[in-house]
């Protein structure tokens, strides 16, 4: 297997979204899956992207929690659904991951690049058959789901890991601790509610 299937390299490839701000910022933020029902009220959706790790279920764990494993099929009468994950395909992920599918009726699609190479959201956007603008990407990630999500021109939704205590110190505690600090200054130093509206 190659070192590009484990690691990501993608990220240090596109090392130069981070110092766009306006990619860094999300377009929305909410606190749980459920509350996505509030922007799909208000815009025009036809798909929607999701992360796995911590947006889904946390790190680790195998099951999706009923509220929202409910609420992910109920999405799907509506909207183009599809799941976007970095995860490296070891044997033991791959059946994680089929699980994950079976609970919730939404395909993991294999992207030959990793968040956030627009490589990877197109072929998310291929899979769905859907234009980036009307299209989600909901991920607890600012390096990857939000920078990868906004370059590639779609709507982003940045949620809360939902259990912190799960995630691996050195590849996502460490960076997500600074991209915390980030993103508050950027919001505290730049008017972005009226850009993006
Ligand atoms: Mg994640």
């Amino acid at each position: 297997m190659s070192l590009r299937k484990l690691f990501n390299f993608d990220f240090f490839l596109n090392l130069h979204l981070i110092f766009k701000p306006g990619h860094i910022v999300p377009d929305f933020q909410v606190e749980r899956l459920i509350d996505l029902t509030g922007i799909l009220q208000n815009h025009p959706v036809e798909g929607i992207i999701f992360d796995i790790d911590q947006t889904i279920l946390p790190f680790g764990s195998d099951e999706v929690s009923a509220e929202n494993r409910e609420f992910l099929r109920h999405l799907q009468t509506e909207y183009r659904c599809c799941i976007l994950s970095n995860f490296p395909p070891l044997a033991e992920r791959i059946k994680r991951i089929e699980s994950i599918e079976k609970q919730v009726g939404i395909e993991v699609i294999a992207a030959a690049q990793k968040k956030p190479a627009a490589a990877a959201f197109q072929t998310a956007l291929d899979y769905l058959q859907t234009e980036p603008q009307k299209t989600l990407m909901v991920g607890d990630r600012i390096l990857t789901d939000i920078t990868g999500g906004k370059n590639a021109g779609l709507k982003t939704v940045l949620i809360p890991p939902i259990d912190k205590s799960t995630d691996p110190f050195f590849t996502v505690r460490f960076p997500r601790y600074f991209e915390d600090k980030y993103l508050k200054t950027l919001q505290l130093c730049y008017p972005f509610k009226k850009r993006l509206k």
